[in-house]
């Protein structure tokens, strides 16, 4: 179950780890300027020229990248192409939701492998064989980064493809594009929707060897992109510096509101991504959880055993991370 997305106003979301900040006024000016002729035409259906404009930008050829209509949609498109009825699909536990949901609908049989207490990586994990595996780097709920040697590791040891999602990985200190030209059974996959403040139009992109783009091209929807979010798509590439400045921001903040919590005496787990995952002391994650929401304050409570100590927390900006921790504040004042 995605994480609820309210119709009304009035609500601080930090449930979905959506970007606090707006995309920039000539990505705007970009959508404005789309003339009402180009709406009654289909729109390119190889994304000419966002995926240069992408490819270029990360060091790679544009035959090696395919864009989505987000990354959810490359990861429908990764299962449709590699798995069929019966077959393992190898994740971690816990990971991406969604993983499993894809798993559910190709008919494939999802296997986890469960994650240390600090959520690394098993040795278990490198002795598995699948056609397809998942693995997100930085891996949610914690916002865990994996080592690119891990990673390289996986993509010896796993005997079929490999997708590492990194739809968190601007935020993080390092990440594994480099892999991809020395594996031909990688998959790297990245969104607009997190560093680059676009949930909304839904863009993602995939980066592997041709072979692997090319196989996914025949499973795609002609036109999987709509024409607004292929523009708005290169605007973002052309803007890049502006949505860097942001990154940096929420990262300091993620770090200054991690030690806040501490200072409450909270666990909270190292994070490479724009959440934190964090287990409060005093009082009972569920409960905070109701209390955020009778205050209109919406952050990520996982009812399930193993994670329902933790609330999960997307970074916002200084003065959101302050009205959470007042509304915090007030509530441990009552237990
Ligand atoms: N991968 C991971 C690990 C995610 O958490 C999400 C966001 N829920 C996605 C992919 C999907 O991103 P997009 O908006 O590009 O579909």
């Amino acid at each position: 179950m995605p994480g609820i997305q309210p119709t009304d106003s009035g609500w601080l979301k930090l449930n979905t780890n959506e970007n606090p900040y707006p995309p920039p006024p000539p990505l705007l000016k970009a959508i404005h300027n789309v003339a009402a002729e180009q709406l009654a035409l289909y729109p390119p259906p190889l994304w000419d020229p966002v995926r240069e404009k992408f490819a270029r930008a990360s060091g790679v050829k544009s035959e090696m990248v395919l864009v989505g209509n987000g990354s959810d949609e490359l990861l429908s498109i990764i299962t449709r192409c590699f798995v069929d009825k019966g077959d393992p699909l190898l994740v971690t536990e816990p990971t991406y939701s969604l993983y499993q949901v894809l798993a559910d609908i190709q008919g494939a049989v999802i296997k986890k492998i469960k994650l240390g207490d600090d959520f690394s990586l098993p040795e278990e994990l490198f002795e598995q064989s699948a056609p397809l595996t998942m693995i997100s780097n930085p891996n949610p709920p914690a916002g865990t980064l994996y080592t690119a040697e891990e990673m390289a590791r996986l993509a010896k040891s796993v005997d079929g493809i490999l997708v590492i999602d990194e739809a968190y990985v601007d935020f993080a200190r390092w990440n594994c594009l480099d892999l991809v030209t020395q594996y031909d059974n990688l998959i790297i996959l990245r969104t607009l929707s997190k560093s680059f403040s676009l949930a909304g139009l839904r863009v993602g992109f995939a980066i592997a060897q041709k072979e692997i783009i090319d196989g996914m091209i025949k499973v795609k929807d002609s036109y999987n992109v709509n024409c607004l979010s292929q523009v708005a798509a290169a605007a973002a590439v052309d803007n890049r510096d502006y949505f860097e400045e942001n990154i940096e921001k929420i990262c300091r903040e993620r770090k200054r509101l991690s030690t806040e919590l501490e200072a409450l005496g909270w666990r909270v787990f190292p994070s490479d991504a724009n959440f934190i995952l964090t287990e409060p002391e005093g009082i009972q994650a569920r409960e905070v959880y109701e209390g955020l929401l009778e205050r209109k304050i919406l952050v990520r409570f996982f009812d399930r055993p193993g994670l329902d100590r933790y609330l999960r927390i997307t970074i916002g900006t200084v003065q959101q991370s302050q009205q959470l921790l007042t509304a915090i504040g007030k509530m441990m004042k009552k237990v």
